[in-house]
């Protein structure tokens, strides 16, 4: 894309704010380095073009606060739908806020045009021009450059990305991943000062996403680059992002580190975004009434509909259920553990995968939950091996692998 500011400095720390004589006409409240989006609210259609007025149209992002300083990757994660590419059109100037603000190191950018915000785009499809070579495409940002210094710009960035050598190549003869590759050395060329990534891996296969969101990690951290980078798979947003922004319907719900985010999910909605599995009234288990209520803003609140959210490996199969237990899977003995009933196993990631259908504390006994627990803890009578399907076993939240959340 063409960039018509000046290179910003790439070191990753806040840049030096620059003087300024001119008082902003339109301060933003709130401004600070880097990227502010306030209130923002992006509505399609109600405005009946060329003719009459037709329907309200639909509100895609419906207020959204967020802060990116220098150097930070965010991510934006949430379902299909909920607004986070019109929220990112937005930012880049593609799409009109209908109320808010949109500003960079304070100074609000209604009415700069796209090519003139500085910032740089990254798509699912790369788009990579066909006649050009690799290096041709990732010059295309930089044409203004003296040839020496745009040559030694194509191969720095390629080499950033993991393309080293890779210049003369047709971009016809690149795989999926390589395209993607050379997509990304052409945003950081001109070097933006803020990358805007949607859904950039999604149209690979699993593995190939994987390893390159690794690599976009390193690239960006390696050129500096602030990102705001979109995707519905929270373990993409994980693996790339410093922070991440969950969204839903238009409204964002927590904005946290990703450590912070798993462990202190701010609602049930968000836990269930993450993979969390199932939800227990936290007083009817002695994992919930013994978990710290780790969410930030819990202070003023007295815990009346807080639950136990078991994560993807919060659950242990912690020993065999013998014959004086009760029938029909639903009981719950004192000690915390409840009594499940083996439907499979499977051998994954080192570990004995059990699924069992347990009825949880609190829930309607003619409808056990169908959960996934992890074999053994060390503790006596463990089902190492996995037990057969039928067996009766007792199962237990592992605190580690769980979190107190509000209903
Ligand atoms: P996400 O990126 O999270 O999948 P989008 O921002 O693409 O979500 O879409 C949010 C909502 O806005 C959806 O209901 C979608 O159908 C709607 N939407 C997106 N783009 C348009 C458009 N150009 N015209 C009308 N509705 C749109």
């Amino acid at each position: 894309m063409v960039q018509t500011d000046p290179a910003p400095s790439r070191t990753g720390a806040p840049e030096p704010s620059r003087p300024d004589a001119v008082p902003d006409p339109d301060p933003v409240p709130g401004e600070g380095a880097g990227l502010a989006v306030r209130d923002v609210v992006v509505r399609y259609g109600g405005h009946g073009t060329g003719g009459a007025r037709t329907d309200p149209g639909t509100t895609a992002v419906a207020g959204v606060t967020l802060d990116v300083p220098p150097g930070e990757v965010l991510a934006l994660l949430g379902p299909s739908g909920c607004g986070k590419s019109s929220l990112l059109r937005a930012v880049a100037g593609l799409e009109p806020v209908a109320s808010g603000a949109v500003a960079w190191d304070g100074r609000d950018l209604a009415g700069v045009p796209v090519h003139r915000r500085g910032f740089g785009l990254m798509f699912q499809e790369g788009q990579l021009f066909p006649h050009r070579d690799v290096a041709g495409n990732v010059a295309y940002g930089i044409a203004g450059l003296p040839r020496a210094a745009r040559d030694a710009r194509v191969t720095e960035l390629l080499d950033v990305v993991g393309l080293a050598g890779y210049g003369r190549r047709a971009v016809a003869t690149l795989s999926g991943g390589e395209r993607q590759r050379v997509a990304l050395a052409r945003s950081l060329a001109p070097r933006p000062r803020l990358l805007l990534l949607d859904e950039p891996l999604s149209a690979l296969d699993r593995g190939l996403r994987e390893r390159l969101a690794l690599d976009l990690r390193e690239a960006l951290r390696a050129t500096g680059t602030t990102a705001v980078f979109v995707t519905h798979d929270h373990d993409e947003a994980f693996t790339v992002a410093d922070r991440v922004a969950v969204m839903d319907a238009g409204r964002l719900l927590q904005v946290a580190s990703p450590e912070d985010l798993w462990r202190a999910p701010a609602s049930r909605r968000v836990a269930e975004f993450l993979g969390y599995q199932a939800f227990v009234p936290a007083e009817l288990s002695a994992a919930g009434r013994s978990l710290d209520r780790r969410g930030a803003d819990n202070s003023a609140y007295d815990g009346s509909d807080e639950l136990l959210a078991i994560g993807p490996r919060g659950l242990r199969v912690v020993g065999t259920s013998g014959a004086s237990d009760a029938q029909g899977g639903s009981a719950s003995s004192g000690a915390g553990t409840w009594v499940a009933t083996v439907v499979g196993s499977v051998f994954r990631r080192g570990a004995a995968e059990i699924t069992v259908d347990v009825v949880l504390p609190g829930a309607d006994p003619g409808s056990p939950a169908r959960l996934v627990a992890l074999a053994g803890t060390g503790g006596s009578g463990g089902a190492d091996e996995g037990p057969e399907p039928g067996a009766r076993v007792h199962v237990a939240p592992d605190p580690a692998g769980c979190a107190v959340v509000r209903g």
